[in-house]
């Protein structure tokens, strides 16, 4: 087992969340977010809309929030989605793609099926994932039934005091924060031709000054309210158990990144006896409004 794979299990028992992947070193050629998007031929984002909220730019993330101190640490937060609002039958499947040593795999199993059966799900990719898969981002991106978020550059716990979950130090002030955001948004958005619209951090953790944060850059920060693979470390019978006793409106984290892993398993036994029972599944952009 690989270290972060134990890593994983050992936050398990310490929490409701794991997650995959450790932090690395900044990608080479980062842009910033303001940079003019030049979409990559043939990549069609029909369900993907700009954000109209204006973007502040590194200094001014800094002068505003650069002298808070926060109050809170966890999944929530200030403007942090966690469902969909709704009780309707009906689910938000979410993918996360942490990337990173141990965390870079591409579970084709798990996306096959989706594809098959037709069942829309939004995925959340990090820098260091899309770095290691490139041919396959690409496919994903054209394709409507997927919606790309961005997971981060470095998967870090967005934090502007450099506060640690799972052993995995945070960001360490507002510039950190407004950086982990902005530098995929910017390699995302060359790619997709627009900027993603929803954002998840690593580990899915915040503090409240870097939820307001997410919010002035023009992103919305979407956490979740079903951990549906338990960090990629569930067996598909759990899987399976957890994601059959979601109640609708819940918006369902999940792992694309672990092909050995039980999710690929457990969604395809959980999925369609979900949509026997009559729930529908929708991409963020068609239940968040
Ligand atoms: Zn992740």
């Amino acid at each position: 087992m690989i270290a972060s794979r134990r890593a994983v299990l050992a936050a398990l028992a310490a929490g409701p969340l794991a997650d995959c992947g450790r932090p690395a070193d900044l990608p080479a050629g980062v842009q910033a977010a303001s940079a003019r998007p030049s979409p990559a031929a043939g990549i069609r984002t029909p369900r993907t809309v700009p954000s109209a909220a204006p973007v502040l730019t590194r200094a001014q993330v800094v002068a505003r929030y650069g002298h808070l101190r926060p109050h809170s640490w966890g999944f929530g937060g200030p403007g942090v989605i966690r469902d969909l609002a709704m009780s309707r039958r009906v689910i938000a499947l979410t993918f996360d793609a942490c990337g990173g040593r141990g965390g870079s795999g591409y579970d084709q199993a798990l996306i096959g099926f989706l594809r098959r059966r037709e069942v829309p799900a939004t995925l959340f990719l990090n820098s260091r994932w899309i770095d290691a898969n490139p041919a396959v981002v690409r496919q994903l991106a054209g394709e409507p039934l997927f919606e790309i978020a961005n997971h981060g550059t470095r998967h870090l716990p967005l934090s502007v005091t450099g506060r640690s979950a799972y052993g995995i130090a945070g960001t360490r002030n507002a510039g950190e924060v407004y950086d982990e955001v902005a530098r995929n948004q910017a390699k995302l958005t060359r790619l997709l031709g627009v900027p993603p619209r929803w954002f998840r951090a690593g580990t899915g953790y915040c503090d409240d000054v870097a939820a307001q944060i997410v919010t002035a850059m023009g992103v919305r920060f979407v956490s979740f309210s079903v951990n549906g693979d338990g960090g990629a470390t569930f067996t598909p019978e759990q899987v399976h158990s957890t994601i059959t006793a979601a109640p609708g409106g819940c918006i369902v984290i999940c792992h694309m990144n672990h092909p050995g892993s039980g999710t690929a398993q457990g969604i395809a036994a959980a999925v369609p006896r979900l949509m026997a029972a009559g729930y529908r599944f929708v991409l963020l952009s068609e239940g968040l409004r």
